[in-house]
């Protein structure tokens, strides 16, 4: 099997889980497979270089960090390639990243402009630090491999930040780059959550893209599986930091994960499905620090045992943006405008919901994209105000909380169910979606509801059983 294997932050985070990492890869190629690994940065690596590249665009050179990181790879290096060549090659060639990065937070604290390009030449700097660290201890365990840049085999549009691949593209770049080295029996380690332009600008996929990345180079490379290898059994009943009582999933449908991630379950990127499901890759979720259990599998088919709602999720930092009056009736030109604004905006609306009545529609977006959206839809309904078709546009910080399962699908009683479990909480919906898909039922709460609403949902289906 051609296996594309990603390592996350923890999975790589420390020497001993490096070590680690290291001899899964080893073990799978040992077993006759090829492999191709994907690395994220280590544990904490890319939160210090946003911050980093923020406080120089405020005009503060944090000098240190670039040593801190030195440092931390450094001990990395010393504990598992001490004393070999390959110790020096990968500290070189960490030092070396780090000197660029650190070059363009100098200039960044001159002229205070970050830039979201720039901001993503910084912030990848983790993974690129880690891959030619992991490539060299997998070398020192005998199997041969080689740091490769995913800006050198991921094509991607210039959304920086939230870059998409350009699948034709990538598919090229990645058959004629990782091919012959995969072809000659080597591992290539590749740099997760980067690409690239066309013409070369380095992008990212957005935060936790490494997932991504694994699944965008499966695709190109016609993989049989990916594993994504994580600190948790695989992808469970609800997040496990808020419902001690969640159960790992041991099958799902790519529909079922992909709703989950959408809606907040940050163990897979929430784009990570979309290329394997395509090409029907199964994808499995693995828990690198105890690799013998069984973990999730993902797959078109799914789990056919499975119950109306197969988890519960939540996403946090949502705006409800809301534009009533009861002159909206009829006036179809409002629907469109607002959902121009969000468009030219860019941004990603996460539900909608409109009253039969027409008085009032509203649309749940991240908090960060809130103030320009909701600017934009002032400046573009104004004429509508003016007219008195519409009275306000209103804000609301909340969360959402979904409820996502394959055979929720034509299965009653379930939304009564949900709101029944929330009732019984005195918890209050604020809106409610539900897709025709009938896949998910997505409920806006206030903030402080949210992990009650959760755990009431997770109680009322008795997803711990
Ligand atoms: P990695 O660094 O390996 O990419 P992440 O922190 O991005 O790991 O994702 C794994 C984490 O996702 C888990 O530790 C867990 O806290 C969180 N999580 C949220 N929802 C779920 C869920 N439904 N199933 C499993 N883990 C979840
Ligand atoms: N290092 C990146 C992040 O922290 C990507 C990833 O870990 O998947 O967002
Ligand atoms: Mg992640």
């Amino acid at each position: 099997m051609l296996i594309v294997m990603k390592f996350g932050g923890t999975s790589v985070g420390s020497a001993e889980r490096i070590a680690q990492a290291a001899q899964l890869v080893v073990r799978s190629v040992r077993e006759g497979h090829r492999v191709v690994v994907v690395t994220s940065a280590m544990s904490g690596v890319t939160n210090l270089l946003i911050d980093a590249a923020q406080a120089a665009a405020s005009g503060q050179w944090r000098e240190q960090v670039r040593q801190e990181l030195l440092d931390r790879h450094t001990a990395v290096a010393d504990a598992l390639l001490g004393g070999t060549p390959r110790r020096d090659e990968a500290v070189a060639a960490v030092a070396e990243r780090l000197e660029a990065t650190d070059k363009l937070c100098f200039g960044l604290s001159m002229v205070r402009d970050l830039t979201p390009r720039l901001l993503d030449a910084i912030s990848g700097t983790g993974e690129r630090l880690s891959a030619p660290l992991l490539a060299a201890v997998i070398a020192a365990a005998g199997v041969d491999a080689e740091a490769v840049d995913a800006t050198d085999v991921i094509v991607t549009t210039d959304q920086f930040g939230a870059a998409e691949p350009l699948a034709d593209e990538t598919r090229v770049k990645a058959q004629d780059r990782l091919g012959p080295v995969v072809g000659r029996g080597a591992v290539p380690v590749v740099t997760g959550f980067l690409g690239a332009t066309p013409e070369g600008v380095t992008t990212t996929l957005g935060r936790g893209g490494s997932d991504f990345s694994a699944s965008i180079l499966a695709a190109a490379l016609d993989a049989d599986e990916v594993w994504i290898w994580t600190d948790v059994d695989g992808v469970m009943t609800a997040n496990p930091a808020e419902v001690p009582e969640a159960r790992t999933l041991r099958e799902m449908s790519y529909s079922e994960a992909s709703e989950l991630a959408y809606y907040g379950a940050k163990v897979l990127h929430y784009k990570t499905i979309l290329p394997a499901a395509r090409q029907r890759i199964p994808v499995r979720i693995l828990n690198s620090f105890h690799p013998d259990r069984r973990g999730t599998r993902v797959s078109a088919e799914g789990d056919p045992a499975a119950r109306g709602v197969k988890a519960v999720t939540s996403v946090r930092n949502v705006m409800l943006v809301a534009i009533s009056g009861t002159g909206m009736q009829g006036i179809p030109t409002i629907v469109a405008k607002t959902f121009e604004c969000v468009a030219d905006a860019q941004v990603n609306v996460l539900m909608i919901s409109q009253a039969s009545s027409e008085n009032n529609i509203c649309f749940a977006i991240s908090r960060n994209d809130a103030p320009a959206v909701v600017r934009a839809l002032r400046r573009a309904l104004e004429i509508e105000r003016m007219r008195g078709h519409i009275e306000e546009i209103t804000e609301q910080a909340v969360a959402i909380v979904a409820a996502v399962g394959d055979r929720m699908r034509g299965t009653p009683g379930i939304a009564a169910a949900v709101f029944g479990s929330l009732a019984a909480e005195g918890i209050n919906v604020i809106a409610v979606s539900q897709g025709s898909s009938e896949r998910n039922i997505s409920l806006v709460v206030t903030e402080d509801d949210a992990p009650n609403a959760v755990r009431a949902v997770h109680r009322a289906f008795q997803l711990d059983r």
